[in-house]
């Protein structure tokens, strides 16, 4: 959220303000306990659920919700934004904003993220210029070879990492960047001996921006068979997997005006289909594509067509992504490419007129898993047939709409030259298996140890939360228990991480002031609940210990189900090596599981108790 003013400005500023003489403006509040209750004033009740607290300087209501420090509260209140909410704050204090906290220079240097920002442009500066020299030379050329145009290539601001151990990290050391903030943004590593080593040494290197267009992060490809092929920034404040979508910046304009977004693979691919004149085009860093990134598309268009390789691994993304895309309401289409190309080399071979033309020929979902099954089954004979429709029957119940629905079954028949009734019939079978299945599921006992699970999984992640923000020296022995890892919940994790990166940065963050650092309004909501929430922290360090426990067995039985998935999929392969080094691995998880059993057990903890 911050990013104007400097962290320090609009902390002091707010450390200024009592919450609770600052709420009372706007309604009455009672004292209760150590907080203060009244009627929320975002959301219509007769009983009052809104809670201040005086020491946490925080809000949050109970009934919808809602929760922050002031400055959530002017913004929510009177529909402001961050930084207006700030300088209404100042004024109301009769605070003058310092002159020197407006001018550009002062900004960058001043705010944490700006500050951030400013070092990934340095460094996206550098890469750029080292393609130009001697150095980067081979990068350069294969560049040119892939086909892309200086111009191109300017505009995304590529570049080359040179093959050496600390050339980048020079560069910023000599520009006043401190050797933390190269390990907090992820440029650099330390090397065994304890000195500085560049992370990106003799790659091609692709700046990852947000939809506004500032650098979060990286993305650098080998120029030989080394390995991995793609390297990308790890985790930091700015940058997190599978939250943003390659070239949205350069991408968003284009995606408005034509209604339409296509959906990519690689880094490459974007950058050859807007060389070509398909500026719609963002990708999705390498990851399957997850809620977020669909999310991030639906402030933009409804309508996503995805163009992914026509490989197998291509495709099975293509099958994950398109069910998520369309879970989430959007409307999709599916690009096909010839067998053995990808979307970069049919641009670059056949040009941008082929292209739009395979565009419009983009089949609706349905119709292109009809097409990926009739090549999978014999549909000349009868359990062929069979088979293609009792695989479809699953898409077909989830088609909301009669009319969609009836249109793809005639669709079917036609296709398989098979009768309506029958595969009416299958969807019924189909329908009662669903609510039969259903049925079994919901025998009291099942449905009473799920709930019983998920709940004491729930209260150790939220305990542990608190327990974190208000006693910093757990922090690192949480950390290497797994640390975000350990929470399975989204919401958690982000403040967590948040937490975490700004401490592992050297900021001594206050738990009031860490709301102002969440960028997702859910997350803060969430985190005011926790820290207002009358939970379990009298017995401390007992309490503390069993729900550090809790998570790692939570963690444990993840991996051991991922390992379990692996070694079914290496039998059925007839991998017999493989799975058994995976059984000796889950082997190993058990045993691991089992001793934290116990000590569970020793302590007699029960969260819910
Ligand atoms: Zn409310």
């Amino acid at each position: 959220m911050p990013g104007f003013f400097s962290q320090d400005f609009i902390d002091d500023l707010r450390n200024r303000v009592n919450i609770v003489d600052f709420i009372r403006e706007y309604l009455v509040l009672k004292k209760q306990g150590q907080n203060y209750i009244g009627l929320c004033p975002f959301h219509a009740e007769k009983t009052p659920s809104f809670v201040v607290s005086p020491h946490k300087q925080i809000y949050h209501c109970f009934g919808c919700g809602k929760g922050g420090n002031v400055y959530s509260f002017l913004m929510e209140k009177d529909g402001l934004s961050f930084p207006e909410a700030v300088v209404q704050l100042a004024n109301r204090c009769g605070v003058p904003i310092p002159q020197d906290e407006l001018s550009p220079d002062k900004l960058r240097q001043n705010s944490l993220r700006e500050r951030y920002y400013h070092i990934n442009e340095l460094s996206a500066n550098f890469f750029q210029k080292m393609l130009y020299e001697p150095k980067g030379k081979r990068a350069l050329q294969y560049l040119q070879n892939r086909g892309l145009a200086e111009q191109t290539c300017k505009l995304f601001q590529l570049g080359f990492a040179p093959d050496s151990w600390d050339q980048l990290c020079s560069f910023l050391l000599q520009n006043k960047v401190t050797e933390k903030e190269l390990i907090t943004l992820g440029l650099a590593v330390k090397s065994q001996k304890g000195t500085l080593v560049d992370r990106f040494r003799n790659r091609l290197m692709f700046p990852i921006t947000n939809a506004s267009g500032k650098i979060i992060g990286f993305g650098g490809r080998v120029l030989d068979d080394t390995q991995p092929k793609y390297l990308n920034s790890p985790e930091t404040p700015l940058f997190s997997k599978g939250k943003h979508l390659y070239g949205l910046n350069l991408a968003r304009g284009s995606i408005r005006n034509k209604e339409q977004a296509i959906l990519m693979e690689g880094y490459m691919d974007v950058i050859t289909a807007h060389q070509h004149g398909v500026t719609q085009a963002v990708g999705t860093l390498g990851t399957a594509l997850t809620e977020e990134q669909c999310k991030l598309l639906m402030r933009y268009t409804y309508n996503v067509v995805t163009c992914f390789d026509a490989d197998t691994a291509g495709q099975k993304a293509t099958k994950r992504g398109l069910d998520l895309l369309q879970q989430l309401g959007l409307k999709v289409a599916v690009m096909t490419i010839p067998e053995g190309e990808d979307p970069d080399e049919f641009l670059k071979n056949q040009g941008y007129e082929e292209f739009q033309k395979a565009l419009l020929q983009a089949y609706p979902v349905f119709e292109y898993n009809l097409l990926k099954l009739m090549e999978k089954y014999n549909r000349d004979d009868i359990s062929g047939k069979i088979q293609i429709i009792q695989e479809l029957v699953p898409d077909l119940y989830r088609v909301q709409s009669p009319v969609k629905r009836q249109g793809y079954i005639q669709m079917l028949a036609e296709r398989l030259s098979f009768s309506e009734q029958a595969i009416y019939a299958e969807i019924r079978k189909f329908q009662t298996g669903q609510s039969f299945n259903n049925r079994e599921q919901s025998t009291k006992n099942t449905v009473q140890r799920k709930k019983d699970t998920v709940t004491a999984a729930d209260t150790a992640q939220r305990v542990l939360i608190r327990l974190v923000l208000e006693t910093p020296e757990i922090l690192l022995e949480v950390e290497k228990a797994g640390g975000k890892e350990l929470f399975s919940n989204d919401l958690y994790q982000e403040i967590y991480q948040t937490n975490y990166l700004l401490s592992q940065a050297g900021h001594n963050i206050k738990v009031e002031d860490l709301v102002t650092h969440l960028e997702n309004e859910e997350a803060r909501q969430v985190l005011t609940e926790i820290l207002l929430s009358d939970e379990l922290l009298k017995e401390g360090k007992r309490i503390y210990q069993d729900c550090l426990t809790t998570l790692e067995i939570e963690l444990l039985n993840r991996k051991i189900e991922e390992k379990n998935i692996l070694m079914t999929q290496s039998e059925k392969n007839g991998d017999v090596t493989k799975s058994l080094k995976i059984m000796a691995e889950v082997q190993v998880l058990i045993k691991e599981r089992q001793s934290l059993l116990s000590t569970l057990k020793k302590g007699g903890g029960n969260l819910e108790g």
